[in-house]
């Protein structure tokens, strides 16, 4: 009979969370493979657990595969955990997980918070479709690039976001989806926790000013437009787009304009006006003989 492997979601901020089924997963399983040691040996200290642990992070995961294929074989149970929350929701284990199922091993999910659905329940937007997002890329333009794919999303949308790139991906959020409602969730289940409803434009003049520290989840509405799409006209609205780009107009401003005037979605717009930007001057770069 192969062993089982418990995958174990821990606090994000309360220890009030922990529930008594996951210290009696620590307690029962034989090895705890944890994303790193010295945040696990606090809960542990906390619950009167001892127990053997080694480091399972995004850096070693694979490193790590031989142990639950020897685990599996000797029937024995292994714990995974991150650093809080639930594993594999933008942290490490799918590898691990992959493993033990290949190994026929037990898969068993020990269920307690994860940010995404806390701050999805509390935002006051639409829960019965969603999406979420984890981590959008950092670079500028790949973030850009992303939020365009995302702008026709009619589900809503839920990401992670570092504080110190929070007002960035607003801004880019803005530019792109335009004044969508969105909820900020900080802090949660923590002493300061707080909740930031609203239009994007305000949230981001809000918080312009302000030292933005603590967690964050960002979930935003969908697209609820009743927007065509740009074929019909579409060389009328490319005219529009380059004599606005000509005249100097950000692209923000002639998504706004444009998407107004012609009721067609916002997301074929910014990337025509994105194309248009920058045309490479063949004559420039090229010499041909
Ligand atoms: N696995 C975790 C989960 O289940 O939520 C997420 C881990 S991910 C590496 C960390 C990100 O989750 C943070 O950057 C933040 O966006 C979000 N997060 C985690 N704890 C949070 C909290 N207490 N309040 C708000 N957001 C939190």
């Amino acid at each position: 009979m192969p062993g089982s492997l418990y995958i174990v979601a821990t606090p994000i901020g309360n220890l009030n969370d922990l529930s008594s089924r996951v210290k009696a997963t620590f307690e029962k399983v034989d090895l705890i493979l944890a994303e790193d040691t010295r945040v696990t040996i606090k809960l542990l200290n906390h619950l009167g657990v001892k127990k053997r642990m080694i480091s399972c992070h995004e850096f070693n995961e694979k490193s790590r595969l031989g142990i639950i294929t020897e685990f599996g074989q000797l029937n024995q149970s292994v714990a995974l955990v991150s650093d809080a929350g639930t594993p594999l929701i933008s942290d490490p284990g799918n590898d691990i997980v992959h493993q033990a199922i290949n190994c026929s091993m037990n898969i068993v999910p020990i269920p307690g918070p994860n940010a995404g659905l806390l701050a999805l329940i509390a935002s006051g937007l639409p829960c019965d479709r969603f999406v979420f997002e984890g981590f959008l890329p950092s670079k500028t333009n790949l973030l850009k690039a992303r939020l365009a794919q995302l702008e026709s999303e009619e589900r809503t949308i839920i990401l992670y976001e570092a504080p110190h790139r929070l007002l960035k991906t607003l801004k880019a959020l803005s530019e792109v989806f335009g004044d969508r409602d969105i909820c900020l969730a900080r802090e949660l289940t923590k002493i300061h926790e707080e909740f930031v409803r609203g239009k994007v434009s305000k949230i981001i003049s809000e918080l312009s000013n302000a030292k933005l520290l603590g967690e964050y989840v960002i979930v935003i509405g969908g697209n609820n437009e009743d927007r065509s799409s740009l074929s019909p006209n579409k060389s009328e609205v490319e005219n529009a787009i380059k004599e606005m780009l000509e005249d100097g107009a950000t692209i923000k401003t002639i998504v706004q304009t444009i998407t107004e005037k012609y009721k067609v979605k916002r997301s074929e717009i910014y990337q025509l006006a994105l194309a248009h930007k920058k045309p490479i001057n063949l004559s420039k770069t090229h010499k041909f003989t």
